[in-house]
């Protein structure tokens, strides 16, 4: 394993020197770490001279649209020729919150034909062994971090404008659920600080994010614990699922079910908890956990062929959504059954 330092010095090898054209390329559906990330890092790249594009495979969700810069954001599946034009043209492509290259959908065709550089900047498990530079550290919250920590080592914090430590928190903030998740280190919060002396305002980015929703979410909310969430497993395990027919019945833009799968584990002695999400191509499954027992990145792996995290991941399943479910169900059987979680 190369050390963080050996790290910086190659990277500055491929920034160095004259101005780049530079691709940031994030994953579909994109989230508030996915964003923050891609647009703190492109503005760092910007003041060093280089030409930067972001991209993101699909639109992000409207709770993100105030974020400095986000208007900037090519969005491939809208303008697919501008998107592969940037990655071809592309000397070096930033790879950020994601391993799997699949996870950019359209955008991955392109950036496999691509022999620029190519820089993972996240914080999953398992990055394959696809990248030119590695920036991946699992045990550090988000990406927004890596990227915060990058940053540091590279122009320095005091680079850091309020815009960018706005956006780098939006990530913080997300993925850690506003600080409740794991990875809260000293470390972290150090880093915290230091994104406040830099003009970062906390309650307005928490507004921002968490207090934007539309009325037809909060009821599509409320419909989804009322009507819809189920218990197994004696209340250890939990589920949600939604038809493309009840979403569109709550007038669902994208973006709308983001949180609702932790809800379920708000219940005590709850340890898992799934949502279901019909799209006209596949089902989305949304997956969560608490502590260290169930570990839901081995089983988004195993059985809908995803992954993410130990307490959050996700997959796709490409049968029905009543399969899917009944899927689930033998799914947590079984896995709670090696686990010897007892009902
Ligand atoms: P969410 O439930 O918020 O969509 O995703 C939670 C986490 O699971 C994401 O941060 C991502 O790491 C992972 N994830 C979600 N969907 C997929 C997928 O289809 N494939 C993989 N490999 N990871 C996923
Ligand atoms: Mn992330």
């Amino acid at each position: 394993m190369v050390d963080f330092s050996e790290k910086i010095e190659a990277l500055s090898g491929y920034l160095n020197g004259t101005a780049k054209r530079i691709a940031i390329v994030t994953h579909t559906n994109p989230d508030g770490d996915a964003i923050g990330s891609s647009l703190a890092w492109a503005e760092i790249l910007r003041r060093k001279g280089h030409s930067v594009t972001c991209l993101v495979p699909n639109r992000f969700p409207s709770f993100l649209d105030w974020m400095t810069g986000i208007e900037e954001m090519v969005v491939a599946k809208e303008h697919p020729e501008e998107a592969n034009k940037a990655i071809e043209e592309a000397e070096v492509i930033f790879v950020m919150d994601l391993n799997k290259i699949d996870r950019l959908d359209s955008m991955s065709e392109p950036l496999l034909a691509s022999s620029a550089p190519r820089i993972l900047i996240d914080h999953h498990l398992m990055p394959p062994d696809d990248y030119t530079l590695q920036f991946s550290y699992p045990e550090l919250c988000s990406t927004s971090f890596v990227t915060y920590k990058l940053i540091e080592a590279t122009a320095g914090v005091e680079a850091i404008t309020p815009e960018m430590a706005e956006n780098l928190y939006v990530g913080i903030m997300t993925d850690t659920g506003n600080f409740a998740f794991s990875f809260l280190t000293p470390d972290l919060m150090r880093g915290v600080a230091t994104l406040l002396e830099r003009g970062l305002e906390i309650p307005k980015v928490y507004n921002a994010v968490y207090n934007a929703y539309t009325a037809s979410r909060v009821k599509l909310l409320g419909y989804s614990l009322g009507r819809k969430m189920e218990i197994i497993e004696n209340g250890k395990a939990a589920y949600i699922g939604l038809s493309e027919r009840e979403m569109r019945r709550f007038n669902f833009q994208l973006g709308d079910s983001e949180g609702f799968v932790n809800y379920p584990l708000s219940i005590a002695g709850m340890k898992m908890s799934a949502l279901f999400s019909e799209t006209h191509k596949f089902i989305r499954v949304s997956l969560r956990s608490r502590g260290d027992e169930v570990d839901v990145n081995i089983f988004a792996r195993r059985y809908f062929g995803g992954g993410g995290h130990k307490n959050a991941a996700g997959g796709k399943s490409f049968v029905s959504l009543s399969q899917t479910i009944e899927n689930y169900k033998d799914a947590v059987a079984e896995y709670f059954a090696e686990l010897g979680i007892k009902e």
